[in-house]
């Protein structure tokens, strides 16, 4: 029913768009055809609703006061929360999920552009890692540069407010290692949200880059979902290998997240994106796929428009969210949170309702965070 409204409405749009008016619409550099009139309903629909990115690293903040030097640091150069802040304000961003990275220190650039950890660990270096970083994220919060984003309630008063605020999550478990009770520590630094695989291959599992150790979750990886459950921090397989996310979605007794991706096509593989299969263990265990503005397969943000609609498509509207990886996004077709108007409006655009952006912007994650959905584990996919 949605693919037919967007049809009529596209052909719509398109008509409208010709002429003068597109000068003062979306920048042509986005490849989006849009009035003025659509950018403001975007911004209009910004102050109805509450927003939220659901995998972000705004300015790099978890490299400032970093002391290592490695070829990935220096890549990024040095963090710049405050003008990412200031956008994010711009932009009526309510929400996102400010990510520590836990594998940092071990990375490096491949020859083709993606990352990889060039070493391992020294003893006690994840934990103090993941300390050094979580401290950054209660200095913003003591400085009143974010507003806490505990819970649902913290960002219905920060939409209110007009404050931007941080939901604590970390990209890598390597800093639980084998020690469940730093699950439960990471929920009481404020931590809601941890992609339990990135780059680095884990004690939890494997990631979709890198040739596979073990078949799914290991042992130590199963008593981590179920540790998180228990203390409320969303289970993120982002990154994670294919036999994780079953495994995972085997033992969950909670909807789950896919943080950053999109699907696979027929004309476009890449390790990072996922088969419709893939993506719907995780949704039909009631969780929720963020559309990422990778670069890959998108030369504009409307292609990436154009992946948003198809996971919207393949997974219907209460399993979609936006997850950007701003600014850790090596090839973004988004890269101003200034812009963050343009994607409600481009939604609204071709032809989604006011309800259903509203789910995939900010609505389905807050569900997510809110915990009240229980699901039951799937013995039979053990
Ligand atoms: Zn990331």
């Amino acid at each position: 029913m949605i693919a037919t409204r967007r049809r009529l409405l596209a052909g719509l749009s398109a008509s409208a768009v010709a002429g003068p008016a597109l000068a003062q619409g979306a920048p042509a550099t986005t490849g989006l055809k849009l009035t003025p009139a659509q950018v403001a309903a975007g911004r209009a629909f910004l102050a109805r609703h509450p927003s939220v990115d659901v995998h972000a690293h705004p300015g790099v903040f978890f490299l400032r006061d970093y002391a290592g030097a490695n070829a990935t640091a220096k890549a990024m150069g040095p963090p710049f929360e405050a003008k990412v802040l200031a956008a994010m304000a711009q932009g009526h961003v309510t929400a996102a999920l400010f990510n520590c990275v836990a594998d940092a220190a071990l990375l490096e650039r491949t020859p083709a552009g993606g990352l990889a950890p060039a070493r391992e660990f020294q003893p006690g270096e994840a934990w103090a890692e993941y300390r050094r970083q979580i401290g950054l994220l209660h200095a913003m919060v003591a400085r009143h540069e974010v507003a806490p984003g505990r819970n649902v309630a913290d960002i219905t008063a920060a939409q209110a407010a007009r404050k931007v605020a941080a939901v604590f999550a970390v990209e890598g478990g390597d800093f639980i290692e084998n020690r469940m009770e730093r699950v439960h520590a990471a929920y009481g630094d404020g931590v809601r949200a941890i992609t339990i695989i990135h780059y680095h291959p884990n004690q939890i599992g494997d990631p979709q880059t890198s040739a596979p150790r073990f078949p799914g979750l290991t042992d130590v990886g199963r008593d981590v979902v179920r540790e998180m459950n228990r203390a409320g921090i969303i289970v993120d397989l982002a990154h994670a290998s294919f036999g994780v996310v079953r495994d995972a979605v085997g033992i969950s007794t909670r909807p789950m997240m896919l943080s950053h991706t999109n699907l696979k096509r027929p004309d476009l593989d890449h390790p990072r994106l996922v088969s419709v299969e893939h993506a719907r263990l995780v949704t039909e265990h009631g969780g929720i796929v963020g559309s990422w503005p990778s670069g890959i397969g998108h030369k504009t943000m409307a292609d990436w428009i154009d992946s948003i609609l198809r996971l919207v498509d393949a997974l219907g509207v209460d399993h979609v969210a936006i997850g950007t990886d701003m600014d850790a996004n090596y090839l973004p077709v988004f890269g101003d949170y200034a812009d963050w108007p343009l994607i409600p409006a481009a939604l609204l655009a071709r032809g989604l309702h006011e309800a259903e952006v509203a789910k995939i912007m900010g609505g389905n994650f807050l569900r997510l965070l809110g915990g009240r959905e229980t699901v039951k584990p799937d013995r039979a996919k053990i």
